[in-house]
């Protein structure tokens, strides 16, 4: 069976690797450098500089651990920025070597669709290749979202693809959006020694969490000396030579050596030649597909940031594994119930499943249609004795005692959060998870707690 997939991002790499254990004779075509926006552009690189940024937090924080003599820590950008680069190479290295080892044919060029059984690839010299296979994987992913009102000229309006190969640290920056990669990219920038302000429209940052989590994260930023704006919307943006002048839909201004637009992404489905395969888009252009992850053309699937679903790395790579199922003959739905989302901030917020925000706006009301269970870090044995007291695990769960969804703040949140997937995943209940035994002395403690919290028998909870 012969499968060609357009994008070596996380979604399309990891399809191909996974399709070629299974014994199908696989292709890809990827028209950058392979491990997509997330390897090169996203993840991983914000993840490397934001190692710099922790460290320079946790380093203050040294001082509670009894530990003197460390000054003042200061990060050498450039440095910074190196090291991030090693670590991409280094990975995407180990991707070209992952294809090799499975027997991936790599092929360097863009590709569309020239019918529903041939990819068209104008490659890196210009010349063209017809692939012609029984089945074709869509994975070509997203790019920024710039509108036209925040006039992105890549000098002094930017987007997360420059910010991340600036040569030196700004002085200045207004960000606009305060999501993931608003927030993410803002502390790490703030570290640096910038001047930062973020600008959100809605009432709070990090507005897909809920309201205790992002309340955590900003007073964070208060103590990075981020100047958070919300319920604000962008009038204008002018660039000049050398700083950007933005007026804020209130009327207040403000100026800064560079503006990020951080408001979300597209996703890449032009010039895909979907038309040619009959293949049909939503309004904005994320490309329709079925449960299983199939288009209207019967032999052409497609995967990660060109759906309407979640923009998320490991929500790719996992609709990958789904489309290559089904391929093979499996009637696997692609099923979004336990995703989890983790911000990796300091602190980092995790998120799994339905929140109470959710709920509500679904006129929900806990106590009647669901309940919750909270732990604050403070009150563990763990967080006291490595000094990590700010944070705080929350349970929410059904009538019937089923975990519906978590959110971690903190001290260890994403990887604390898998535990929680696995719950919500596997539709467990609170008093099935209260039955394990944690480790003790350990973080994932406060998952404990907080899931006895639910039925009010959390044993070390101090009631407020
Ligand atoms: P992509 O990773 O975008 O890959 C698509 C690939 O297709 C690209 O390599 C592109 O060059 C190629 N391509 C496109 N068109 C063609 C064509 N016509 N021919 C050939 N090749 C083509 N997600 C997380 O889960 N965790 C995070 O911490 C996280 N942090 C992020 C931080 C930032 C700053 C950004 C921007 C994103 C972040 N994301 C994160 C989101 C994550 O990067 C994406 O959800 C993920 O990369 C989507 O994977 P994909 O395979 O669908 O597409």
């Amino acid at each position: 069976m012969k499968i060609t997939i357009i994008g070596a991002g996380p979604g399309g790499y990891e399809a191909a690797i996974y399709a070629a254990k299974k014994g199908a004779e696989v292709t890809v075509i990827e028209k950058d450098k392979v491990g997509g926006t997330c390897l090169n552009r996203g993840c991983i690189p914000t993840k490397s500089l934001l190692a710099a940024s922790e460290a320079l937090i946790n380093m203050k924080a040294y001082e509670k651990l009894a530990i003197s003599g460390i000054g003042e820590p200061k990060a050498d950008f450039a440095g910074v920025i190196e090291r991030k680069n090693k670590v991409v190479k280094n990975l995407v290295n180990g991707i070209e070597y992952l294809f090799k080892d499975n027997n991936v044919t790599l092929i360097k060029g863009t590709g569309r669709l020239a019918d529903p059984e041939n990819v068209e690839v104008i490659k890196e010299d210009g010349a063209k290749e017809v692939i012609n296979s029984d089945y074709i994987i869509l994975a070509a992913g997203s790019a920024p979202l710039c509108p036209a009102f925040l006039g992105v000229d890549g000098k002094r309006v930017i987007t997360s693809d420059e910010i991340l190969d600036l040569k030196e640290a700004p002085e200045s920056l207004i960000i606009v959006g305060g999501g993931v990669i608003g927030c993410e990219i803002g502390q790490f920038m703030s570290k640096m020694g910038t001047q930062v302000t973020i600008v959100e429209a809605l009432p709070r940052i990090m507005a897909t969490m809920d309201e205790d989590a992002s309340k955590q994260l900003v007073r964070q930023f208060k103590k990075d000396k981020i100047k958070v704006i919300t319920g604000d919307g962008i009038a204008e943006v002018s660039p000049a030579d050398d700083h950007v002048d933005v007026t804020l839909a209130s009327g207040k201004t403000l100026s800064a050596s560079y503006c990020l637009a951080a408001i979300g992404r597209r996703c890449a489905s032009e010039g895909l030649g979907l038309e040619n395969a009959g293949i049909r888009t939503d309004e904005k252009g994320r490309v329709i597909t079925d449960e299983y992850l199939k288009t209207d053309a019967e032999n052409i699937y497609a995967i990660g940031d060109l759906l309407p679903s979640v923009q998320l790395a490991h929500a790719a790579s996992k609709e990958g594994f789904t489309a290559v199922d089904n391929i093979f003959g499996e009637n696997r739905k692609a099923d979004y119930s336990a995703v989890p989302a983790c911000v990796f901030t300091t602190p980092q917020l995790a998120c799994v499943g339905k929140l109470e925000w959710e709920l509500e706006k679904e006129g929900r009301e806990k106590g009647r249609d669901y309940r919750t269970g909270t732990f604050d870090f403070k009150n563990l044995g763990k967080a006291q004795a490595s000094g990590h007291i700010a944070g705080f695990v929350k349970v929410i769960a059904d009538m019937d005692d089923v975990i519906i969804g978590a959110e971690a703040v903190g001290e260890g949140a994403g990887d604390m959060l898998q535990i929680l997937t696995l719950a919500v995943q596997l539709k467990l209940t609170c008093s099935q998870v209260a039955d394990c035994i944690f480790p003790h002395p350990s973080m994932c403690e406060a998952i404990l707690e907080a899931v006895h919290d639910v039925h009010g028998m959390s044993v070390n909870k101090i009631s407020n």
